[in-house]
């Protein structure tokens, strides 16, 4: 890859902190090497109250744009020029395209990278209930994208019930095709909302390391055998829900072809060229 840069590759860049851990720059520098495109993606740990100065910097060394993360996601809306719709409706942006006159539009591909992961799978979401666990960023920014791309009904169930509010509240005033409401995390309460509802998403971070041990269902008996189940968290592969998602005999996704996805959405707006997903999918990830 090294060899390969030369006096007219372009760069993408991450701007964030920290970004040590970011899976994008393998995923990105892969897709451009196996489409034998001139660029190269670099992540770059921004320190606090110098975003500003990034994008400047991006722009006058000529990057095509690149991804945006914690804690920038809302913030780097000051730096634009246009925001796409759903990124203004979520208030967040995690993508940005750099036109040659400097000109910054920003994006928000988690959401679409969650939706274009469920219809790989087939789920019919369209006009149905769903029912998301979680109300921080990536929760929003899902629970936006179904409400704009066709979701019937959302429920939104939190610990904290104010920000589980908030989300319905958009999507209410923002997307009226959309009914939204919001609840307070407790099983008795999901368990009883999932019974009519096609799908179940966890954007929690429950299942992770600290709670690897924990799910926001505690039992097979309290799925029905027809919702899809879907958490977002992609390390563990399998989540304590999806273990149990696997034992109640539903269909059910981890979020690894999010992740995959927003990727190649973002790599589509930057190089108008689809990302070879499968690819990606097998050689970095070994699926
Ligand atoms: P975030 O903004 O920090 O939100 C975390 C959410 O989890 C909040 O709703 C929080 O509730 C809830 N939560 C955390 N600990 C909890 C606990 N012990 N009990 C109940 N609720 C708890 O994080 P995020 O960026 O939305 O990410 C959430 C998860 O999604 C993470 O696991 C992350 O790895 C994963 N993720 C995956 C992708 C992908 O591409 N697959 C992309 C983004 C994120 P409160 O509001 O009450 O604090």
């Amino acid at each position: 890859m090294v060899n390969k840069i030369s006096g007219t590759t372009t760069f993408m860049g991450l701007l964030g902190n920290p970004v040590d851990h970011s899976k994008s720059p393998i995923i990105h520098n892969t897709a451009f090497e196996a489409l034998g495109l001139d660029h190269v993606y670099m992540a770059f740990k921004v320190e606090d109250g110098k975003l500003n100065d990034a994008v400047k910097g991006l722009k006058a060394l000529g990057s095509k744009g690149g991804n945006i993360t914690m804690p920038y996601k809302t913030k780097i809306i000051e730096y634009l020029d246009e925001i796409s719709p759903e990124a203004k409706i979520i208030g967040s942006v995690n993508t940005i395209k750099i036109d040659e006159d400097g000109k910054v539009t920003g994006y928000n591909t988690d959401g679409k990278g969650f939706v274009k992961s469920l219809e790989e799978k087939d789920v019919e979401f369209k006009g149905k209930k769903i029912v998301i666990a979680g109300a921080g960023g990536a929760s929003k920014a899902i629970a936006i994208q179904l409400a704009f791309d066709g979701a019937g009904e959302i429920v939104l169930f939190n610990r904290t019930l104010e920000n589980a509010i908030s989300i319905a509240d958009n999507i209410n005033k923002n997307i009226p095709t959309c009914k939204a409401s919001a609840r307070i995390m407790n099983e008795e309460d999901l368990v009883e909302e999932i019974e009519d509802s096609a799908v179940l998403v966890n954007c929690t971070s429950i299942g992770m390391k600290e709670s690897i041990d924990q799910a926001i269902i505690s039992s097979p008996s309290q799925l029905p055998s027809d919702i899809f189940v879907a958490d977002i968290i992609y390390d563990p592969e399998q989540t304590k829900l999806l273990k149990i998602a696997q034992e109640a005999g539903c269909k059910h996704m981890n979020g690894l072809k999010m992740l995959i996805w927003q990727g190649a959405i973002a790599f589509k707006i930057w190089t108008d060229k689809d990302m070879p997903v499968d690819l990606i999918t097998r050689d970095i990830f070994g699926e």
